[in-house]
């Protein structure tokens, strides 16, 4: 195919770069809009940081995201291509959410119900249910002033600014809480300390920090607990899986294993296609679904670069033990949060100093109970994450050696049990291995981290202002990390595409 993409067809023919979830519904939205669209793929499938594994013995995990929230999005895309999303892709709503363990030994279950959750959280916590729900509605309120207008328009094109709702979105913006951090915020609204710390976790969707982040991401809780979290049917890759079949029926040609080393550029800064190890292609346009960062180091190398763009602070990585447990625990539900006592010594560790403290939270997502052929019979698959700072050369052996044994220490503990002896087979993701797989820069989860009031803006727009015909999507640019944001970015690349 060298050479003759573009040439051969009518239609506008345009290039993907990375078959993560954003490049995905970027192509399924531009190949309803006509596009003839090919999405170009260094690894040998497509998912990005969306993958699955499996391990000996029968265990599969879901390889990245874990937690699922606007599932409309993901219908949105089948419905946008004259599909029944239910043919496709089939998830329920989850309740309980979360398991709570608090480092106290008090334990508290997150339900799906905002009043049940208040009142569980009155009898465990003494905290008043009315304080929570206040605090939840204040949350609701914030995301539905904000939502659409941030989220789902490009912020940086002048008529974003012109329409009356935008400039309502920005008037409300200064009550929102741009001049307090998260967990102010959540100090201001709750006495108990535990309580406090369960909302500022809440910065790590987005792989920020609460005592650095602004107060208007105290919305983010609305988005579980207002609106709800979900499970797909077969687990978080099915999400992937239904997309590319779509995409594949819709006409997109998928090409795996042909990483793209250079976007081809006219003198007069037009994109005019890219250059794989197999050859040139012509392309209209080229939409980025790879890192901002190594799209301009690597395949734009001869370009300037937009060096304060690049430059903001990374989001947060993960480190992450997959585990096959050789038993059940009933007491463990999809979510579960074990935190640590210290939870500002945890952050500082990890955007001051670079480092795991020796005390970090643990998440653990088990799928096997809700998909029971991700586990043999009496089985468990564990997903154990922890927060952790984004790859800058630390000496990530010894860190996972000694964090291995903080987190077996910190679940062995809560669980009552010496959980080693039960770990029947292991894999170890760190953020040189995220690096590497994903190509995001310094394996950030999403990212530039959203520590500063102005992130939002200094984010990378979906478009390069310099290059025509060159798109960004995926979690790196506007709006932002995490399934839902990269869904909008899509659609955000979709209409300017349009225009
Ligand atoms: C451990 C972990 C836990 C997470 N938890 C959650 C969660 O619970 N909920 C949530 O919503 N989000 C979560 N996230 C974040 C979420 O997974 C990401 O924001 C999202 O999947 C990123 O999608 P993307 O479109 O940016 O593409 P990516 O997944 O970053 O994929 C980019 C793709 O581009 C390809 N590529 C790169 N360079 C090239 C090249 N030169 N040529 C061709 N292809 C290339 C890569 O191989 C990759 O397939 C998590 C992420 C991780 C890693």
């Amino acid at each position: 195919m060298p050479d003759s993409a573009a040439s051969s067809s009518p239609a506008a023919a345009t290039a993907i770069i990375g078959a993560g979830i954003g490049g995905i519904a970027t192509a399924v939205r531009l190949a309803v809009a006509g596009h003839r669209v090919v999405v170009f793929e260094a690894q040998e499938s497509f998912g990005g940081k969306m993958h699955q594994l499996e391990l000996p013995g029968g265990y599969r995990f879901d390889g990245g995201p874990s937690l699922f929230t606007l599932p409309h999005l993901v219908d949105d895309l089948f419905r946008l291509a004259g599909r029944d999303p239910r043919d496709y892709f089939r998830y329920q709503r989850l309740d309980p959410i979360t398991e709570y363990f608090f480092a106290d030994g008090t334990r508290l279950t997150a339900w799906a119900d905002e009043e049940k959750f208040a009142r569980e959280i009155e009898a465990k916590l003494g905290t008043p249910a009315a304080d929570v729900l206040a605090f939840l509605a204040r949350s609701g309120r914030a995301y539905e002033a904000t939502a659409g207008t941030f989220l789902q328009k490009s912020l940086h094109k002048a008529g974003t600014y012109l329409s009356p709702e935008v400039l309502k979105a920005l008037a409300a913006l200064p009550q929102l809480g741009l001049t307090s951090t998260m967990h102010q915020r959540h100090q201001a609204a709750f006495s108990d300390p535990r309580l406090v710390q369960l909302f500022d976790r809440f910065a790590t969707y987005n792989g920020s920090d609460p005592y650095q982040a602004p107060a208007t991401l105290s919305m983010i809780p609305h988005l579980e607990h207002g609106i709800g979290a979900f499970y797909p049917e077969g687990g978080i890759y099915a999400i992937a899986q239904s997309l590319v079949r779509l995409a594949q029926e819709l006409g997109v040609e998928f090409r795996y294993c042909e990483p793209v080393r250079e976007i081809l550029v006219s003198a007069g800064s037009r994109v005019t296609g890219l250059r794989t190890d197999q050859g040139s292609y012509q392309f209209d346009q080229v939409v980025s679904n790879m890192d901002v960062v190594p799209t301009y180091r690597h395949l734009l190398a001869a370009q300037p670069a937009p060096e304060r763009t690049l430059a903001q602070p990374r989001s947060s990585s993960a480190l992450i033990f997959y585990w096959g447990i050789g038993r059940r625990f009933p007491e463990l539900g999809v979510h579960n949060i074990f935190f640590s006592e210290d939870y500002k010594r945890e952050f500082e560790a990890i955007f001051r100093e670079q480092t795991i403290s020796a005390d970090p939270t643990v998440y653990v997502n088990i799928t096997s109970g809700h998909t029971p052929t991700d586990a043999p019979a009496g089985h468990e698959n564990w997903f154990v994450m922890i927060n952790v700072p984004h790859d800058q050369g630390q000496d990530w052996p010894a860190l996972v050696v000694q964090t291995r044994a903080a987190v077996l220490r910190r679940l062995s503990q809560a669980l009552g049990t010496d959980l080693a002896p039960l770990i029947r087979a292991e894999h170890v993701w760190d953020p040189p291995g995220i690096a590497a797989r994903t190509s995001s820069f310094g394996g950030a989860l999403y990212g530039s981290s959203s520590n500063n009031t102005l992130a939002a803006f200094l984010r990378h727009p979906n478009f390069s202002g310099r290059l025509k015909g060159l798109y960004f999507c995926g979690g790196s640019v506007h709006p932002g990390g995490g399934i839902p944001l990269c869904l909008l970015s899509a659609q955000i690349v979709s209409d300017l595409l349009k225009d």
